[in-house]
C-alpha cells in the first residue's frame, strides 16, 4: 500500500461551498482589482478598500459550510494514518472549510481569511470578525499594522519547506479542483512525478497540467472526490 500521501486542492473543491473563486474568467479578481485588494502596495495606498474587501469574504465565509468533498478528505486523513501512512493536505484556499470539516495536517500556502497579521510585530491574531485600519494589535498594542493574513500577489506562499520535503518523499500525490497554472503550485506535480509518485488529477476538466497525471478523474468535487475516497477507505 501507498505510504506517503500529499494533496493539493484549489478552489474547485470550495465552489460547491458557495465560495467564489478567484482566477477563474467570471471569479473574483475579474470584477475586483486585484492591484489593489492583494498587494502590499494596495494595502499601503489603500487599506480601507482592502480590510472592506477581506471583511466581506470574511462574512461570506460564515454562512458557508464545508461540503462532502472536503468531509471526504478528513475522513480519509484518519483511515490512512490509522494504516500507518503519512499524509498531508496542502490548500490553496484560504477559507477555513477543510478546517471546519476535520483535517488536522493540513497546512494553507496562501494564508487564512480568519487570520490577520501585525506588520509591526509579526504577530498572527485570529480574525472571524472585521478589520479596521484603527484596530490595535493584541501584542504590540499599535494600531494600523493589521492585515489580513493571506499570501498577495507578488509573496511568497507559507511553509514551502515543509511541503517540499514531503513531495519529495511521497508515493501518492492528488490534485484536486486546482488549474495547474498557478506556481510554485503548479510545479508539484512536477516534483511528485520526479520521484516515482503516482499522480491522480481530480477536476472539472482537463488542465494545463494533465499530461503529468497518471490517471484523471473529471467530475464535481462533491461526486468526485468522495468516489475516490471510499475506493482506498473501502
Ligand atoms: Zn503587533
Amino acid at each position: 500500500m501507498t505510504q506517503s500521501l500529499v494533496i493539493l486542492t484549489g478552489s474547485g473543491i470550495s465552489a460547491e461551498s458557495g465560495l467564489g473563486t478567484f482566477r477563474d474568467t467570471d471569479g473574483i479578481w475579474a470584477k475586483f482589482d486585484w492591484q489593489v485588494l492583494a498587494t502590499p502596495e494596495g494595502f499601503r495606498t489603500q487599506p480601507e478598500n482592502v480590510h472592506e474587501f477581506y471583511n466581506a469574504r470574511r462574512a461570506g465565509l460564515k454562512k458557508a459550510e464545508p461540503n462532502a468533498a472536503h468531509f471526504a478528505l478528513a475522513e480519509l486523513e484518519k483511515a490512512w494514518i490509522a494504516r500507518g501512512g503519512d499524509f498531508l493536505l496542502v490548500t490553496q484556499n484560504i477559507d477555513n472549510l477543510h478546517d471546519r470539516a476535520g483535517s488536522e495536517r493540513l497546512i494553507h500556502m496562501h494564508g487564512e481569511l480568519n487570520k490577520m497579521r501585525c506588520e509591526h510585530c509579526g504577530y498572527i491574531h485570529e480574525a472571524f470578525d472585521e478589520i479596521t485600519v484603527d484596530l490595535p494589535c493584541l501584542n504590540c498594542r499599535q494600531a494600523g499594522g493589521l492585515r489580513p493574513h493571506v499570501v498577495w500577489f507578488g509573496e511568497m506562499p507559507l511553509e514551502m519547506e515543509l511541503i517540499y520535503n514531503q513531495l519529495e518523499s511521497c508515493d501518492l500525490f492528488v490534485a484536486i479542483g486546482t488549474s495547474g497554472t498557478v506556481y510554485p503550485a503548479a510545479g508539484f506535480s512536477q516534483i511528485a512525478k520526479q520521484v516515482g509518485a503516482r499522480c491522480i488529477e481530480i477536476n472539472l476538466d482537463d488542465t494545463e497540467t494533465s499530461p503529468i497525471f497518471d490517471e484523471h478523474r473529471k467530475g464535481m468535487a462533491t461526486q468526485a472526490v468522495p468516489a475516490w475516497v471510499a475506493e482506498i477507505v473501502g
